[in-house]
């Protein structure tokens, strides 16, 4: 199994690879539970000894290696984690370890315990919306029964989409069969697969921001939450915190004009830049472009590459923006507000201190600042951000490789820039 599936890899890091069989797919899900279970058993690392239970993954499950020759046999893990910064003590891993365990130990998150934080999930839990009351209000909507139907099976959870017939028990691919990601669920067909995301672009609804990046329905409502939040933290920065018309904004924000998030022009003597992202699961290539305007709307530069060996999405996301700055540099952009669709990233540069595991996002990210004279972070949806993910995608749907900067928009896409240099000036 390892000589057709992993030659190169260890079991934890395998891929599906391109024809696997039945039996492949059934251990890989089993891994992921595994893997659940492996961050899980660590826990606080309060019951955890470190140098007598086997903790480690590397191959099979080992406890790590000594570096110093004497050593507490009752060490605990809980006592390698720094509880201010919620995460490993540095000092304390490179005192007891080799290198490259602690490679290896960085791997896993370690659980800082808050006191109330039994009780903060019980109130996140109670919060949860419930989507009865929607599933309600489709009966009465004046359209075809067909269509209800329809749109109670979407909120049941009652389509024939590979999740769901895959948890019933059927053999069949995972794959959606448009895009050929993993785990086509209702959520991908309707609204995350590229097909789908072009066809809500084209019809000129704008799609809800944000919401559709998760699996479930009940899932992109707390995520909209989120996003709200993000919005207002943005919104105060830009203000400087003034507090006649704050209000108001915030109350726009929380309402139902998120529905109309147009893209927005940057202040004046800024220059905007939006960058795109697409991943592609199946060999593991990311598609990135940046869209450079100016305060009028007028496209002033747009750029695209592929990035090959990306293992996720997250990964692409933070991959593409590096790339960004990196060309705004190069470009001399003194000003920049960068658009990002990925909300998590966008509240680890407003606040990283708040969001010590991604410590490491922020400070490759920081590094960068002081080539700036100023620059800003804003969070984009899927609608205003259209432009340039349709660039991004090139790469993945259409396996355009080469890499490229050019003036102006690319030709393909004049309508749809000209329409949001006209809508983003009322
Ligand atoms: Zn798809």
């Amino acid at each position: 199994m390892k000589s057709r599936y992993f030659p190169y890899s260890d079991f934890l890091n395998a891929t599906l690879g391109a024809r696997p069989s039945y039996a492949w797919r059934s251990i890989l899900h089993g891994r992921e539970l595994l893997v659940q279970g492996l961050v899980k058993n660590i826990g606080n690392g309060k019951s955890f000894k470190v140098w007598i239970d086997a903790w480690l993954e590397d191959g099979l499950m080992r406890p790590p290696w000594r570096r110093n020759n004497y050593f507490n046999p009752d060490l605990r893990i809980s006592e390698l984690i720094d509880r201010d910064k919620r995460d490993w003590d540095e000092e304390a891993l490179e005192y007891h370890f080799l290198p490259a365990d602690i490679i290896r130990i960085k791997k896993i998150k370690p659980v800082v315990e808050t006191l109330s934080s039994n009780q903060t999930t019980r109130e996140e839990a109670n919060r949860l919306p419930s989507l009865n009351p929607v599933k309600a209000q489709v009966w009465d909507l004046q359209t075809d029964p067909k269509i209800k139907v329809f749109l109670w099976k979407i909120l049941s959870g009652a389509l024939p989409v590979a999740t769901a017939l895959i948890s019933r028990g059927m053999r069949t691919d995972n794959l959606c069969q448009i895009c050929g990601e993993e785990d086509e669920s209702i959520n991908h067909v309707l609204f995350t697969c590229s097909w789908a995301r072009q066809v809500w672009a084209l019809s000129g609804i704008p799609s809800p921001v944000e919401g559709f990046q998760n699996e479930t329905v009940q899932k992109s409502c707390e995520d909209w939450k989120e996003w709200a939040e993000a919005q207002v933290v943005e919104e105060e920065d830009e203000n400087g915190g003034s507090s006649d018309d704050q209000p108001r904004r915030v109350s726009q924000n929380c309402g139902t004009d998120h529905l109309l998030k147009r893209w927005k022009r940057p202040p004046k003597e800024w220059l905007k830049c939006n960058v795109g992202v697409s991943w592609s699961s199946r060999n593991r290539l990311a598609g990135a472009s940046w869209v450079l305007r100016d305060y009028e709307g007028n496209v002033v530069l747009h750029s695209r590459c592929a990035l090959v060996s990306v293992m996720d999405k997250k990964d692409a996301q933070f991959k593409a923006l590096i790339w960004a700055i990196e060309s705004m540099k190069s470009h001399r952009v003194e000003k920049v507000v960068f658009g990002l669709e990925d909300a998590c990233l966008v509240k680890v540069l407003a606040k990283p201190s708040v969001w010590p595991s991604f410590r490491f996002q922020s400070m490759e990210v920081g590094r960068l600042r002081g080539s700036f004279r100023d620059w800003k972070f804003f969070l984009e949806n899927s609608f205003s951000n259209r432009g340039a993910f349709f660039i991004a995608q090139s790469v993945t749907s259409d396996c355009r490789l080469q890499s490229y900067v050019d003036r102006g928009h690319p030709s393909w896409l004049r309508g749809l820039f000209a329409e949001e240099m006209v809508s983003s000036s009322v």
